[in-house]
């Protein structure tokens, strides 16, 4: 068993560089005592050189939001996979449904999935249904997310992916709550299905799938012993120590 992988996303948090170094200041104190746990904090871009230089050890790495599928060039405001990984950076989010909603598309997230694995990057590949129909529905959206990220890519690249479900009525401040662990539990041995049809059922068993949406410290151990997940994506709360290092203990007990 590999180690369970913990993300945290800050998305556009903190304000300042001073708040941004304490919080990774903080969560890294816990994280590094815990052997079982890999985890990965993703701030904005503007705090990631800083951050990095506070790395010590590899429990506790820094991560990327977003990334641009051009190498380099006239792109206004993109940073390529080859920045990411010429600054050291190993984990980058793909397909996060914040910037899905803001315009990018299946073909876009398919890109940058190929540049960054191609880069040698691991990316955290987010794929999550708007809504639960009762008709089950859901699952042909998340099958169309997958197929169309992984358009292309090879078999040989998938084994630095990470497949984050994330349902996107579960996520951030307006969510109706989280996910339960049977229904992610479910829906990761559906993403485990696809991937057994388009490459093989080993690959498919052994591919790391993480929940995301209100991840808290009183539900982070549900997800990871019932629901079907190797570790968990955390917006909010990874924004307060305190509240993430509970996450990262609980990730932490055999
Ligand atoms: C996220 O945005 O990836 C997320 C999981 O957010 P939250 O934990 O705040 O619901």
């Amino acid at each position: 068993m590999g180690k369970v992988i913990i993300i945290a996303n800050w998305k556009m948090n903190p304000l300042s560089l001073t708040e941004a170094k304490r919080i990774f200041t903080d969560t890294k104190k816990t994280a590094q005592t815990l052997r079982n746990v890999q985890s990965v904090v993703c701030p904005p871009f503007i705090y990631v050189n800083e951050l990095k230089s506070l790395v010590s050890g590899r429990r506790c790495l820094i991560g990327a939001q977003d990334v641009f599928f051009e190498r380099n060039g006239a792109y206004t405001g993109e940073i390529s996979a080859a920045m990411l990984a010429k600054a050291g950076i190993k984990y980058v989010i793909v397909g996060h449904s914040e910037k899905r909603t803001f315009g990018e598309t299946d073909e876009v997230v398919n890109k940058k999935t190929l540049a960054a694995l191609k880069e040698g990057l691991h990316v955290v590949l987010c794929v999550g249904e708007r809504e639960r129909d009762e008709h089950a529905l859901y699952f042909d959206f998340i099958r169309r997310e997958l197929e169309h990220a992984l358009k292309g890519v090879p078999k040989n690249l998938t084994h630095k992916l990470l497949i984050a479900y994330e349902p996107i009525w579960a996520i951030g401040r307006e969510a109706k709550s989280a996910d339960t662990p049977a229904g992610t539990f479910e829906t990761t041995l559906f993403i485990r299905k696809i991937l057994a049809e388009r490459y093989d059922k080993k690959m498919a068993m052994n591919m790391p799938i993480l929940y995301g949406g209100s991840v808290n410290k009183k539900n982070a151990r549900e997800f990871l012993v019932h629901g079907g997940v190797q570790g968990l994506l955390v917006g909010r709360a990874s924004l307060t120590p305190a509240h993430f290092a509970e996450i990262l203990k609980e990730a932490d007990r055999p």
